[in-house]
């Protein structure tokens, strides 16, 4: 089969690969969509730790085209998504249900090959049923929001508060839709590409704020009374961002931190500040436990993934994406890679 891999950091291209064996418990999938992710630009650029030579590809779906010995609930032409952590069930996180600690965990187009490639074997745990309707296209949004739908979840967004994006890329428009759909009053979208500002609006932002020419803190503040946001999520993984995000908290209001900073980058908080206006800042890892509510909102519509999809590509020219991402392509939201 054809996959596309990366032998060492910056070094990357088509190869011929043996078609893999679903072992028990496995079943072997023809990959129909897989989304291209900052981190598979991460790992080419040999940022993020993973083996090499390594495939990559996580956020994917595909036909079942082979099942392992052992495996009941799935058959050959299967339409499926693919959730690409592999937890062990065993361990101490395991057991609290904290699978996104799992001591042995294992990623799919991480630290193992991924959907980069014409077939991909996966778990059978790690498998969802794509509902009748939904296009194999929009089906590889599943991890990508079933994260942001994890983030909502830690940050408690309420109906009738207001909520703040910082970052508009897939990330932060998909975050967009899912403050809509948690009743917010007002959302305001921060970015500095007017197309994605626009972008934004139509996906049911109500003012957004270019914070290339204008202060994104001056502005939140003028149009919530000077009160600030009661939720604000930082999509961008910008240091300035964090900082801008932390201003426009209204007193009680909660932060979620969902964009990726650089390892070890530090920005200045005032525990005074927390302490006093009793402010809240709160993580989000991967998507434990929320994929099949992630499937359901695709299906239904009422999460819009087909207006973020910009590019669609086949495996020789993945190269071409990340470099357009790495130039920072204005017209670039989402690539899919259709092997
Ligand atoms: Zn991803
Ligand atoms: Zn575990």
């Amino acid at each position: 089969m054809r996959a596309f891999i990366i032998n060492k950091p910056r070094d990357a291209g088509l190869i011929e690969l043996p078609k893999p064996v679903p072992a028990p418990g496995e079943l072997l999938i023809r990959v129909k969509a897989c989304g291209v992710c900052g981190t598979d630009l991460h790992i080419y650029e040999g940022e993020f730790p993973v083996p090499l030579p390594r495939v990559p590809g996580h956020e994917f779906s595909g036909e079942v085209v082979e099942v392992g010995e052992g495996v009941k609930d799935f058959s050959e032409g299967d339409r499926v998504a693919v959730d690409p952590n592999i937890h062990c069930d065993s361990c101490y996180y395991c057991r609290r249900g904290r699978f996104n600690y799992c001591v042995n965990w294992q990623g799919i187009g991480l630290n193992r090959h991924g959907a980069y490639a014409e077939y991909v074997t996966v778990p059978v745990k790690n498998v969802y049923r794509v509902p009748d309707g939904l296009s194999y296209e929009a089906a590889a949004f599943m991890e990508p929001l079933a994260c942001c739908i994890h983030g909502v979840d830690r940050v408690r967004a309420a109906p009738g508060e207001n909520v703040a994006i910082f970052g508009l890329g897939p990330i932060g428009l998909l975050h967009v839709q899912l403050a809509r759909l948690s009743g917010a009053s007002k959302i305001i979208g921060i970015d500095l590409v007017d197309e994605r500002l626009s972008m934004a609006e139509k996906l049911g932002a109500d003012l957004t704020v270019n914070a290339a020419k204008e202060d994104p803190v001056k502005a939140i503040k003028q149009a919530t009374r000077g009160h600030g946001v009661d939720v604000v999520v930082e999509a961008s993984g910008s240091l300035k961002a964090f900082s801008q995000a932390i201003k426009v908290l209204d007193n009680t209001g909660r932060m979620l931190v969902f964009g990726v900073a650089p390892e070890g980058a530090k920005v200045e908080v005032e525990p005074f500040e927390i302490y006093r206006r009793e402010i809240s800042i709160v993580g989000s890892f991967t998507n434990p436990l929320t994929n099949e509510r992630a499937l359901k909102l695709l299906a239904s519509g009422a999460v819009k993934v087909s207006p973020l999809i910009t590019h669609k590509v086949g495996l020789k020219d993945v190269l071409t994406v990340f470099q357009a991402m790495k130039a920072r392509d204005k017209k670039l939201l989402k690539a899919l890679v259709i092997p």
